[in-house]
């Protein structure tokens, strides 16, 4: 209530207490006045009702004009108060034409009073007209009296003049007791009226200062609406109108905010969590916004950079006003990275500019697939066109008619048979790939003893090594490793492993084979170690891409095509499995080849997920 006297309810109590007041003293005024002047007229009519008759009486026994005219007056005046005259506290002059007294029936007389108005104006022939009120002073006490003064004609002139004089002080005292009654009526009206003014104000107030209090608390942020807000009010006058309008904006408001604020934090949400990144430059270049995703992809400084530190080969101003809808787009190489980035202008509703946006994406690894692909288009011209070439000029040789000995013919036709093997192994493989790429595939499981089977492998190419002088040699006592695979595949990786050993290994090399059990990890490893020529260090990682040869020469006149260790490692991962090498350079390789032993649960797994998968795709 700090403000209570200053409210709209205490005003209107004010503004209505002085309207009302104003009214009931001008009116009481009026009132009064009105009162008081018709008594003062019935007074005069009285005094001018006993001058009448006193001057008819006189007419009467004045006979004889030997008479004393006061001696006269004073026997008419008094017979006609013994009369049972109600002229009680009445004062009668007898004065002559000139003014001067006569006679007085009363004592005496100011000389003041017969130079006043009344007596002056009957001197001059003229009757009172009105009662003429006036203080007098009389034995040291004041009193109020009204005097009526009247000329009697004999003729034309002026006979006597009859001054009469009565005390006003009853009207006084009436006019006081009316005057009192006036005055309490006034208090009790203007009481009774501020209290009706208060209810009134306070009924007009009230929903004013709900509405003031809502708005305050909207001003906080507080747009939530009590019910009982909205049914505070039963009546139905235009405040109370505005008051449930307003209630209705408030809440509208509210809805409307806390769609926008849900929006705004969808946007938010995706502004942060989007791949893409992401930097909103102002007008004069300095970042508005911008999301984690733009941090990783060019650094933290950007967040603090204006655009052309950022950007340091762009230009801003033309970016900045190129026409609506237009996406300038730029490959940005940063450091081990590459970014597209695309800049587009954004502006307000009159589409004038009012920044940048730059969108960043990373395609390192699109363009390394790119990069990969057109390499191994070329790799796959090049094996192709080399076996080719050779077999057509050895054709063309033998068509020539150039080799006509027998056994050179053979050598040839030799070449040519050797280079259509390579062709075939080349695009046989090449034909696996793809079918792996496709997801083409399918492996056909059984119950296997990799230890078994790794025995076998060795048994079967040691007649290969022992051409180069070599050594082929299983270590005995290695565990059972049973698991669920497809044989043909895994016999596929392990020629191609033991082919290499031998290829890359010079004559009177070692090559020795063991499996091994990992039980902590449950994993069952196959191991073939050779005393070779090793491989770089940096080249370890490459050797499983597909073409990537060291020595592209040594592997192709050992019938390789580059592809085999790609084929073994895509072959080891769709069994769950891994391959690993340990090499050191000028001394030798160890490949491992490891299973899970739960190979079968893992690929059931796998099955059921994917046609789970499909079945939901169909
Ligand atoms: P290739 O058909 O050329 O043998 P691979 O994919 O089988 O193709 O092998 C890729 C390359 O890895 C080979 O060209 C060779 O340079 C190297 N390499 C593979 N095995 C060995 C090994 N045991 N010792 C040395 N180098 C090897």
């Amino acid at each position: 209530m700090k403000r209570s006297f200053g409210s709209i309810k205490w005003k209107l109590v004010l503004v209505y207490a002085v309207l009302v007041v104003c009214v009931i003293f001008i009116s009481g005024i009026y009132i009064i006045g009105n009162i008081q002047r018709n008594l003062y007229q019935s007074r005069y009519q009285e005094l001018k009702y006993t001058a009448g008759r006193i001057s008819d009486t006189l007419e009467l026994a004045y006979t004889s004009s030997e008479q004393d005219l006061a001696e006269v007056f004073a026997d008419v005046v008094t017979s006609l108060l013994t009369e049972g005259g109600n002229e009680e506290g009445l004062l009668m002059y007898l004065l002559d034409p000139s003014g001067e007294l006569l006679y007085s029936r009363s004592g005496e007389i100011q000389p003041a009073d017969l130079a006043s108005r009344t007596v002056l104006g009957a001197v001059a022939g003229a009757e009172s007209t009105e009662l003429y009120v006036h203080q007098i002073t009389e034995d040291g006490t004041e009193r109020t009296v009204g005097d009526y003064a009247v000329p009697v004609k004999r003729g034309d002139s002026i006979w006597y003049i009859l001054l009469l004089r009565q005390s006003v002080s009853d009207i006084e005292e009436t006019m006081q007791n009316n005057t009192v009654i006036i005055v309490m009526a006034s208090l009790l009206a203007i009481a009774v009226s501020a209290l009706l003014a208060y209810f009134l104000a306070a009924g007009i107030a009230r929903p004013i200062e709900r509405l003031t209090h809502r708005t305050q608390e909207m001003a906080t942020g507080n747009l939530e609406i009590a019910d009982e807000e909205f049914s505070s009010s039963g009546s139905s006058d235009e405040i109370q109108e505005l008051e449930s309008n307003f209630n209705h904006m408030a809440q509208e408001l509210n809805r409307i905010l806390s769609e926008i604020s849900s929006e705004k934090n969808k946007l938010e949400t995706i502004f942060h969590h989007m791949a893409d990144g992401l930097v909103v430059y102002d007008v004069d270049g300095y970042v508005v916004q911008c999301n984690p995703a733009a941090l990783e992809l060019m650094g933290k400084g950007v967040e603090t950079e204006r655009f052309g530190e950022a950007f340091p080969n762009e230009h801003f101003a033309t970016l900045l006003y190129s026409p609506e809808g237009t996406i300038a787009e730029r490959m940005l190489e940063l450091d081990d990275h590459y970014v597209r980035a695309e800049f587009a202008a954004y502006g307000n509703e009159d589409g004038a500019s009012e920044g940048l946006i730059v969108v960043l994406q990373d395609v390192t690894e699109q363009r390394r697939a790119e990069q990969m692909q057109r390499e191994f288009v070329a790799n796959v011209s090049h094996e192709l066109r080399t076996p080719i070439t050779t077999v057509k000029s050895y054709v063309e040789t033998i068509l020539d008619g150039n080799v006509r000995e027998e056994e050179m013919l053979v050598a040839f036709l030799n070449v040519i048979n050797k280079e259509s093997d390579r062709m075939t192994s080349l695009i046989g493989e090449l034909l696996e790939l793809s079918r792996i790429d496709n997801r083409q595939v399918q492996l056909r499981m059984e119950e296997v003893d990799l230890t078994d089977l790794l025995t076998d492998c060795v048994r079967r190419y040691r007649i290969l090594a022992q051409k180069k002088e070599q050594t082929m040699e299983m270590l005995p006592a290695g565990p059972s490793l049973l698991v669920e695979c497809d044989r043909s595949r895994i016999e596929q990786v392990l020629r191609n492993i033991l082919m290499n050993a031998v290829n890359y290994s010079p004559e009177g090399a070692h090559i020795t084979a063991w499996s091994s059990l990992d039980a902590e990890r449950q994993e069952g490893i196959l191991h073939i170690k050779d005393t070779g020529m090793g491989i770089p260090y940096k080249e370890q990682k490459r050797i499983f891409e597909r073409f990537y040869r060291i020595d592209k020469a040594r592997s192709r006149s050992s019938g390789g095509t580059g592809l085999g260790l790609a084929i073994a490692k895509e072959m080891m991962e769709m069994h769950h499995g891994r391959i690993e090498l340990d090499s050191i350079p000028g001394k030798g390789s160890t490949f491992h080849l490891i299973f899970p032993l739960s190979i079968r649960e893992e690929i059931d797994e796998e099955e059921e997920n994917e046609s789970m998968d499909s079945d939901l795709d169909s």
